[in-house]
């Protein structure tokens, strides 16, 4: 029930970047009318996985309440992947198809408040990976010992790569059953818990009971073992599972210690785990790792840091697996809250770039943590701004990542409260629960809630490439100092050190001067994210 109301943005936002994408993208990244008058209330795919022949079929269920009467919906499934057929109370249904998009004409009355269900049918040979996670689909693979090693990855390009969906962001399914018929032998990882296994069909039955957004829903196939702990947290007991390849059982026994860590450290900051009743998992698979609701996907070579690298180069990031730590941070910033447009993919990626500076502050102090995220800001490239185009599937820059975090490190300055910022940050998870936002509901909260008002901040970090420059000119008692590179009516407060006493500044574009003692040293303060450049 995470369907609300249009962004009446998205009209406008299309048309002035429309030279730049086509009708495709439109069908896929916005809110069309023959999406609009359906919410979203469960799924359930039911397919076989036949990794010798790289081929799956089966049916998605797609139960829906009518929000408005409309007779012809829009389902998205990509090539070569082919619908079969669509029914709906056992009759069948013509389908008219443009690229991804497949309207599907109904002939039963829709009336307004009624569930409905259509049962698609498909099958194919699915895109395989590419470049998995990031250029997705089926990653077809083998273990050490020749077994298939089989997983999915979708995000950006869409679910609609494997399974036909509403291939959208802003409406997630309340619930979802997700049974996966694989080769003797072998298991079926999914999202949520296993409620039985047909032992028959060899056909795993999963099902997830909390509102899942289509890029999380996956399944990975292995000769996998489990093993797994309790963790005592914030709503009680948590289920903590690992899914592992059996030879790979001891290192992973050692490396997954990372994980109650992570869960210590997130429910202080962030609060409890978002999806206790659907437990939390980590799945080895074929590929880096991805944010697959409660059921994380790991692929990170038992290393430290990112496959070995410390992406802060100062140390901190060698003291985490990054992807244990990182992908596990989604689970707040990504699935719990959700972004509606792929525009505002920093809500997922700058939250949880930063949430592995709360981990180690949690775990080895706050210079610890300002050291590592400080050390982030060599990664961002300022190419373009970090909010994206509506409408059309885009994101914007990756310094979504970095420049998200140092933006949300430099707000925890200006607040100056760490535990106001906590429970900030607490307050997000709690009154976001389970739904779908744009970038505007996180940056009003944020200031409503600090009693402080940042939308010049975010405009700044978020929506132009521009980082501000501190100009100053320092003589015997005097300063002089202004912020250029920056937005009309930027102002945002600053500390900074004469020698070693703090001070607050709250510079703007105009030249302001303040006496002080003497010609001493003078620098910003490190923790906010700011360049500065001397004049004299
Ligand atoms: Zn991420």
């Amino acid at each position: 029930m995470k369907n609300t109301l249009l962004i009446l943005l998205l009209t406008f936002t299309t048309t002035i970047f429309s030279q730049k994408f086509t009708e495709q993208d439109t069908l896929r990244g916005s809110i069309t009318p023959e999406r609009a008058w359906w919410d979203l209330n469960y799924y359930h795919l039911d397919i076989e996985v036949k990794p010798d022949e790289k081929y799956i079929s089966g049916s998605n269920t797609i139960r829906y309440k009518v929000l408005e009467k409309q007779d012809v919906l829009q389902v998205d499934l990509q090539p070569p992947l082919k619908i079969k057929k669509v029914t709906q109370d056992g009759k069948e249904l013509e389908v008219k198809s443009n690229g991804n998009a497949h309207f599907i004409h109904l002939k039963k009355e829709q009336r307004k408040g009624d569930f409905n269900e259509v049962i698609v049918h498909y099958s194919g040979k699915p895109k395989e990976a590419v470049r998995a996670p990031w250029d997705g689909g089926f990653s077809w693979k083998k273990d050490s010992n020749g077994k298939h090693f089989v997983a999915t990855s979708c995000q950006g390009l869409g679910a609609s790569v494997w399974w036909p969906n509403k291939d959208h962001m802003y409406d997630e399914v309340d619930s979802m059953a997700i049974s996966v018929k694989v080769p003797k032998g072998l298991m079926n990882v999914s999202n949520g818990r296993l409620r039985k296994v047909d032992e028959a069909t060899n056909t795993y039955h999963w099902f997830v009971k909390n509102p899942i957004n289509n890029y999380g829903v996956n399944v990975n196939i292995g000769d996998y073992v489990y093993f797994g702990e309790k963790f005592e947290g914030e709503k009680g007991t948590l289920d903590m599972d690992y899914y592992v390849l059996r030879d790979d059982l001891e290192k992973a026994k050692e490396q997954f210690k990372d994980a109650p860590k992570m869960m210590k450290a997130f429910e202080h900051w962030f609060g409890p785990y978002p999806f206790y009743e659907d437990s939390f998992k980590l799945v080895q698979v074929p590929y880096l790792g991805m944010e697959h609701q409660s059921s994380v996907t790991y692929g990170n070579q038992w290393q430290q840091g990112y496959l070995g690298r410390d992406l802060s180069s100062t140390g901190w990031g060698l003291k985490f697996d990054f992807i244990i730590i990182h992908e596990a941070g989604h689970e707040w910033f990504a699935n719990n809250i959700t972004y509606k447009d792929a525009a505002d993919m920093w809500v997922h990626e700058g939250f949880t770039s930063y949430s592995e500076n709360i981990f180690l502050d949690y775990h080895y102090g706050k210079e610890a943590a300002e050291d590592y995220v400080i050390g982030l800001r060599q990664n961002i490239v300022n190419d373009k701004p970090v909010i994206g185009p509506y409408g059309v599937n885009q994101e914007g820059s990756k310094d979504m990542y970095y420049k998200g975090s140092n933006l949300l490190h430099t707000i925890r300055q200006l607040i100056n409260d760490d535990e106001k910022w906590r429970q900030i940050l607490r307050g997000l998870n709690k009154d976001f629960y389970h739904q779908t936002v744009t970038t505007q509901e996180i940056e009003n909260y944020i200031s409503e809630k600090a009693g402080m008002d940042f939308s010049k901040v975010f405009d700044q970090y978020l929506r132009t490439a521009d980082i501000p420059v501190l100009e100053y000119e320092l003589s015997e008692n005097v300063l002089k100092y202004r912020y250029t590179n920056v937005i009309d009516g930027f102002d945002m407060p600053l500390q900074v050190f004469l020698g070693d006493q703090a001070h607050a500044l709250i510079p703007s574009t105009e030249w302001n001067t303040n006496k002080i003692e003497g010609l001493p040293e003078f620098k910003v303060d490190r923790n906010y994210y700011v360049n500065s450049k001397k004049l004299n």
